[in-house]
């Protein structure tokens, strides 16, 4: 029997367990945290992400958390409405094979198909690698050594598998933080099925209102020094880059106030790799090529990485190399348009001036309009080709 060591417990590290489980293979999880990490915001799964999930198994138990599309007004800073988005806009743009689900219920979704199939140990990490043309030794910091066909670095933007096996420069920090968390409480400002998303130069406020357990807010903002703003903390960054607005803005911050471990909270990077892959280490998901939240496709991208790489090392057999080249090959330009996308995504989440700011309001009063719905539908599918 085939045996990979997978580093990271999070959307890729349980994808690509679950799938190389079902191709037949012993699979060991390594996960640092000391338990599972169910945190997070909202994530999309559309074209190969929702593929892959389907693939996978996972839609049934999804579709069930799925929180559906709901309407967005656009307020200004006072709290007033500037302009109201319908969710038939959504709809209308993203087609019926997409699905919106909280990071923490796709987790859980992977978690459950895994359970009982693959070993998941918490708490550890690899401390050495040894790799030679036919099997890779891996040291773990639980004292143990496991001897693999394959060692799958799924540890996360910073990724340390991605450090050691690669070198420390391909990380590219960008000049924003984001903050994005469950509501324990639906905030009452905001009207029960919608949001209200603030965006004014160089930062986005939304706070969603999908009742209780469904509701959740989501931070952007530009700044100078990230790292300073992560030493903080969440509530007091928040707190100073957002306290002047209204909304529900106040509301959903003091709800990180008791316990602000549940909250995503960190500086916004890219990963840019030349090779994905050294010998038989190969890395997946953000730790090979993170595409930022702003592009919203980080889990999509995980899962159907983890999907077509069991595709690949079946099409291979013993032959890993092959399969790894053939992978990263098809892959590739997906990540590439995904990251570009992404840098354009920055405008609209934390727009440079004014000027831009009313550009994009042009752009989301314009996709309002009956007519150009079906055109963005289809370029929304010639993005997800
Ligand atoms: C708690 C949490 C909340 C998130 N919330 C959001 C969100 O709201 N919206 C969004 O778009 N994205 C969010 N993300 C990121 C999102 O999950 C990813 O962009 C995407 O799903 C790709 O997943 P990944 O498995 O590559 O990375 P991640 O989901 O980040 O998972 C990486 C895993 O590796 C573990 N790990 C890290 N270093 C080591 C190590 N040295 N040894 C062993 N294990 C290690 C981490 O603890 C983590 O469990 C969140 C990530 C986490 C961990």
């Amino acid at each position: 029997m085939k045996r990979a060591v997978i580093v990271g417990a999070g959307i890729a590290g349980l994808a690509t367990a679950l799938r190389l489980t079902q191709d037949g293979w012993h699979t060991l999880v390594v996960e640092r945290a000391p338990a599972r990490r169910s945190g997070g915001y909202l994530v999309n799964l559309l074209g190969g992400g929702y593929d892959a999930a389907e693939r996978l198994g996972l839609v049934p138990a999804l579709s069930d958390r799925a929180l559906g599309l709901f309407t967005t007004v656009l307020v200004r800073a006072d709290g007033r409405p500037k302009l109201t988005v319908p969710s038939a806009v959504a709809e209308a743009a993203l087609g019926p094979r997409t699905m919106t689900v909280f990071r923490g219920d796709l987790e859980t979704a992977l978690y459950e198909a895994v359970r009982g199939h693959v070993e998941i140990r918490f708490g550890v990490t690899v401390s050495s690698v040894d790799q030679d043309a036919d099997r890779v030794g891996i040291g773990l910091s639980d004292g143990t050594i496991e001897d693999a066909d394959l060692l799958i670095g799924a540890d996360g933007v910073h990724s340390a598998t991605r450090t050691a096996m690669f070198g420390p420069d391909h990380r590219i920090d960008l000049p924003y933080v984001v903050a994005a968390f469950p509501l324990a409480h639906p905030v009452a400002a905001v009207r029960e099925s919608s949001a209200t998303t603030f965006i004014g130069p160089g930062r986005t406020a939304a706070v969603v209102n999908l009742g209780p357990q469904r509701s959740s807010a989501f931070f952007a903002y530009r700044c100078a020094d990230p790292g300073r703003e992560l030493e903080r903390g969440p509530v007091d960054a928040l707190r100073a880059a957002f306290g002047d607005l209204a909304a529900g803005v106040p509301e959903a911050i003091g709800q990180l106030e008791p316990d602000p471990s549940g909250v995503f909270f960190d500086r916004v990077s890219q990963v840019d790799m030349p090779r994905w892959s050294t010998g038989r280490t190969v890395l997946l998901g953000d730790a090979a090529w993170c595409v930022t939240l702003f592009a919203g496709h980080g889990a999509a991208l995980a899962l159907a990485g983890a999907d077509r790489l069991g595709t690949a090392l079946q099409r291979h057999g013993d032959d890993v190399s092959s399969a790894l080249a053939e992978w990263e090959t098809g892959l590739r330009p997906e990540v590439v348009k995904r990251q570009a996308l992404a840098r354009r995504g920055m405008y609209q989440y934390a727009p440079p001036s004014r000027f831009h700011v009313w550009m994009n309001d042009v752009t989301i009063r314009a996709i309002t309009l009956p007519g150009v719905r079906g055109l963005i539908r289809r370029g929304i599918e010639r993005q997800n080709r």
